[in-house]
């Protein structure tokens, strides 16, 4: 028996990257059904299309996490669907890096209403489902830039910003059997990573203990298992997933 079976999960930004490796893992463990919350319509049936007769336990549904509106439509649709929700993984996440003394609003804008305040949405309207329920597992994907990184003021703060967040509804959550924890990233060979100039790369690596960088199935396997009875007695915690690297 996979050690997601029975459950309905929500995925935000799952149509590539490390949301599509977590859609994949969740289904390996066997998942009951997962509604991928995507910016994109195109990419998450994209993603449906690339996957075996599995993709029918996808629920693809256009949504902008920073619009809550669209969140609350999304949210609705997938109860309608599924009928509950027992598992959310704040994933969707961008970058606009730059200096602090060079970032314009609007760049810390937008990082911290879809990175941050997407997070705040979701759960806003999650969290009630899972208090009715007695149940829910919620995993954030913060970054080890919580903990500082050059050019990414806006993002630092929304990442580590998450942090805090998930470990405070771990506490509000605990009474109601809701476990939330973290997990933070280290560089992992997806799109975003290829945003970030080669130097900087390359000294990352050398600076990692492991010596290279993380594939997005070494995130999937952690947020399975923080999603799953495995970590039944784990919450409030941010599992730092970057092979020693600090930043
Ligand atoms: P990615 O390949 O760029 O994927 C991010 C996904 O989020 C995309 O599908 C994107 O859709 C979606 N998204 C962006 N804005 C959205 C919005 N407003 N509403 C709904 N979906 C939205 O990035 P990734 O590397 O897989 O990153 C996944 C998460 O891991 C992010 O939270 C990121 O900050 C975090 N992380 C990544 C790394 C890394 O090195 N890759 C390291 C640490 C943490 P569109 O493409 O249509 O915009």
């Amino acid at each position: 028996m996979g050690k997601l079976e029975g459950k309905y999960a929500i995925i935000t930004g799952g149509g590539k990257g490390i949301g599509e490796s977590i859609v994949h893992r969740f289904l390996d463990d066997g998942i009951a059904g997962i509604a991928v919350l995507e910016y994109d319509q195109n990419l998450a049936e994209e993603m449906v299309s690339r996957l075996d007769d599995r993709g029918a336990k996808i629920l693809p549904i256009q949504c902008d996490v920073s619009n809550e509106k669209e969140v609350e439509k999304a949210v609705a649709q997938t109860v309608e669907h599924f009928g509950t929700v027992d598992i959310l993984v704040n994933n969707a996440g961008i970058t606009q890096d730059g200096m602090f003394h060079k970032m314009s609003d609007d760049a810390w804008d937008a990082v911290m209403n879809v990175n941050l305040k997407g997070a705040y949405h979701l759960c806003k309207h999650v969290v009630p489902i899972m208090r009715g329920n007695a149940f829910g597992k919620i995993v954030n994907i913060s970054s080890i830039s919580a903990f500082g990184n050059v050019g990414q003021a806006n993002y630092a703060a929304s990442k580590a910003g998450l942090i805090g967040f998930s470990k405070t509804l771990a506490k509000e959550g605990g009474p109601k059997n809701i476990n939330v924890n973290c997990v933070a990233p280290g560089y992992i060979e997806t799109d975003m990573y290829r945003t970030v100039p080669k130097e900087i790369i390359e000294e990352h690596i050398k600076n990692t203990p492991l010596r290279r960088l993380g594939k997005p199935h070494e995130i999937a396997s952690v947020v399975s298992f923080l999603s799953s009875d495995d970590a039944s007695f784990l919450s409030g915690q941010c599992i730092i997933v970057s092979g020693a690297a600090t930043t």
